[in-house]
């Protein structure tokens, strides 16, 4: 809940636009073929570079990320498997074509390969041909390609943003209103409330209904040592429609996110006792929730004469207890 939200809407923004232009069209100028497209390239690589870089750090990823997953290069490795429609005329370049070296596969996916749309005219004076219909199979399928890389980028920073925009909103201005937990009544209202704010914002990340897991059911648990249940089962391909599911169910057993009255940070409340306050450790081995607990009880005896007068008739108490308690050990 701390990512930038101006970044993060800006990298959402970017990524749609470089998979938009990324994909293959039949009207390039000689400017967008020789020059544009590669721009493009590296502008999308570079932005794949920037989510690969924090995502394998946050839980649960940081937990089971797979080695290809680390796999440098992502865009330029796709776009290799399509030299037939990428190719360029070395000649015809102005840029100087491609420059790479075919018996080094490294070099041949390193940023200094240039990736130029083959020269279209074929669609156009050729369009019923074998050659224009194989041609017209093959831009298909590297934009479908190109869809398939950049789709879950998308989805991811679409689904932080999400975080941001919906759940820390309900979270903060709709549940948190009374210090506790709300009662069954009183969090359908809020939720109603809620969602009027939300008809009006329009693009998906700002909508907390959508993404769903892929499949649900139900099968047999059996921890290492203990005795088998039965669970629900789910398959989530994106991480927005797993946070959809474990949030709701959160909210139904008292497990809800809060943001600390003290230090800021956001903590989970664990069914049972509702607190303001988190229990990160703060100073001296005391937490947000000890310290504040003490404050709290510190200002109430000086903004109310009654707990005053309370407060130091227990201190006294206690002062006389000790005292006997101490004189009765004869220390
Ligand atoms: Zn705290």
């Amino acid at each position: 809940m701390d990512l930038d939200i101006k970044y993060l809407t800006d990298l959402h923004f970017h990524l749609k636009q470089v998979t938009k232009n990324l994909k293959l069209r039949t009207d390039y100028s000689d400017e967008e073929r020789y020059v544009g497209y590669e721009k493009t390239v590296c502008w999308g690589q570079e932005l794949i570079d920037q989510i690969d870089a924090v995502w394998v750090t946050l839980p649960p990823y940081n937990r089971f990320v797979q080695p290809y997953q680390l796999q440098k290069n992502k865009l330029r490795v796709c776009l290799t498997r399509f030299s037939d429609m990428l190719d360029g005329d070395r000649a015809a370049n102005p840029l100087g074509g491609l420059e790479f070296d075919e018996d080094d596969d490294e070099e041949y996916i390193s940023t200094t390969v240039k990736f130029v749309p083959i020269d279209m005219d074929w669609y156009w004076t050729d369009g019923d041909s074998q050659y224009a219909m194989d041609n017209q199979r093959r831009m298909n399928e590297l934009n479908q390609a190109i869809e398939d890389l950049m789709q879950p980028y998308i989805h991811w920073v679409e689904d932080v943003l999400r975080v941001k925009c919906c759940h820390e909103k309900l979270l903060t201005e709709f549940l948190h209103i009374k210090h506790g937990f709300l009662t069954e009544a009183d969090l359908a209202m809020q939720f109603q409330a809620y969602f009027k704010t939300e008809s009006m914002a329009g693009m998906a990340h700002r909508k907390l209904n959508g993404p769903a897991p892929i499949s649900s059911g139900h099968e047999v648990f059996t921890p290492a040592g203990g005795a088998p249940f039965l669970c629900a089962s789910y398959d989530f391909d994106r991480l927005g429609a797993f946070l959809y599911e474990d949030f709701f169910r959160g909210l139904a057993e008292h497990y809800i996110p809060k943001r600390c009255s003290n230090c800021g940070r956001w903590f989970l409340i664990n069914a049972g006792i509702y607190s303001d306050y988190c229990e990160n450790p703060l100073v001296e081995d005391k937490t947000c929730r000890m310290v504040s607990a003490r404050k709290k009880y510190d200002t109430k005896c000086k903004e109310d004469p009654i707990w005053n007068i309370y407060n130091k008739a227990y201190k006294a108490h206690y002062a006389r207890v000790l005292k006997k308690k101490n004189v009765q050990s004869g220390v």
